[in-house]
């Protein structure tokens, strides 16, 4: 018999108890899943990962959408077939002509040390007018909507499940 193997807490031998999440964190990520955001966005939004999302999300409950949908959308999507550079490349020709955003325009924010993005309105990419400057909240609120009413991407697909 190895020595000390007895000597051990009570303690010790309780099954270790599944991590909890914050209530606020998955109230806050239930209501921004129910409002259209990507997984990658409501992790930005909410201050976590895609892989904690993939966890807590099915823990509490907060069914996943199927992807099929969308997918094929974004995939009929001519705009997305560069992916992820050619959509970074027509938001710079933006920067570049229009400068970097210092405020939003939706909610007023000026904060100099908010992040500001400028955000397409209504899928003409390549019209560097068809941007406007946004923070982040704002931007990412536009696209979900945009995306409930379109069923098309606002971004390119970056592949994995997290791209939900
Ligand atoms: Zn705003």
């Amino acid at each position: 018999m190895p020595k000390g193997i007895y000597d051990r807490a009570p303690s010790a031998w309780k099954p270790k108890p599944k991590k909890d999440y914050d209530p606020a964190l998955v109230e806050k990520v239930r209501e921004l899943y129910a409002a259209g955001h990507t997984m990658r966005e409501i992790a930005e939004l909410a201050g976590t990962t895609v892989k904690i999302l993939q966890r807590l999300m099915p823990r509490h409950g907060i069914t996943r959408r199927t992807a099929a949908k969308r997918d094929q959308a974004g995939e009929r999507n001519h705009m997305w077939r560069g992916g992820e550079a050619k959509y970074q490349a027509l938001h710079l020709r933006v920067e570049t002509a229009r400068g970097k955003p210092q405020r939003c325009s939706c909610c007023d924010t000026d904060d100099p040390n908010g992040k500001y993005e400028w955000a397409n309105l209504s899928g003409h990419y390549a019209d560097i007018h068809d941007y406007a400057r946004l923070c982040i909240p704002c931007h990412r609120r536009l696209d979900a909507r945009r995306r409930a009413v379109t069923g098309q991407r606002t971004m390119p697909p970056k592949g994995g499940e997290g791209d939900v």
